[in-house]
């Protein structure tokens, strides 16, 4: 989005709206999907040299969950977004876009998960262990437990 300096010059002024989700570039992650496009909460001033701009920032997602492989959806809300930005013309447009896309991917999770108690899948035979228990013993803890106690031999 674009603001323009002179409609925001001395008089803060709040904008809301939603711009296309495809300002995020994140159409080829496989990992997620954006449901809706990014909505924005901001008040933008602007004073002599420099556009001030703070507000909320959100987007609806779907994403995989990173333990079991389930799709769910979140809205993923970024409510410190603020910029300062310089401007020499004032009759400037500022485009917001790149500040909008950097603060809202830093606001996704880096592994996003269902529920914070979801057990996902059994590593050895796949099985998603929210909804089914498998009878696989646990890895390697008790391998290494053994490897410990031959080490004591020596
Ligand atoms: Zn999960
Ligand atoms: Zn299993």
């Amino acid at each position: 989005m674009k603001i323009a300096v002179d409609q925001v010059y001395e008089n803060p002024t709040r904008f809301t709206g939603e711009e296309p989700s495809g300002i995020l570039e994140l159409s080829d992650d496989p990992t997620l999907h954006l449901t809706g496009g990014l909505r924005y909460d901001i008040e933008a001033e602007a004073i002599p040299g420099e556009l001030i701009v703070r507000g909320t920032l959100a987007i609806s997602v779907d994403f995989h969950c990173s333990r079991c492989g389930g799709i769910f959806s979140q809205e993923v809300r970024e409510p410190g977004f603020e910029v300062v930005l310089a401007y020499t013309d004032e009759h400037a447009l500022v485009d917001l876009t790149d500040e909008m896309r950097e603060t809202m991917i830093l606001a996704f999770p880096a592994y996003p998960v269902c529920r914070t108690e979801c057990r996902g899948l059994c590593d050895q035979c796949g099985v998603n262990r929210n909804e089914a228990t498998c009878k696989c013993r646990p890895p390697a803890d008790s391998r290494w437990g053994v490897l410990d106690r031959l080490d004591m031999r020596k």
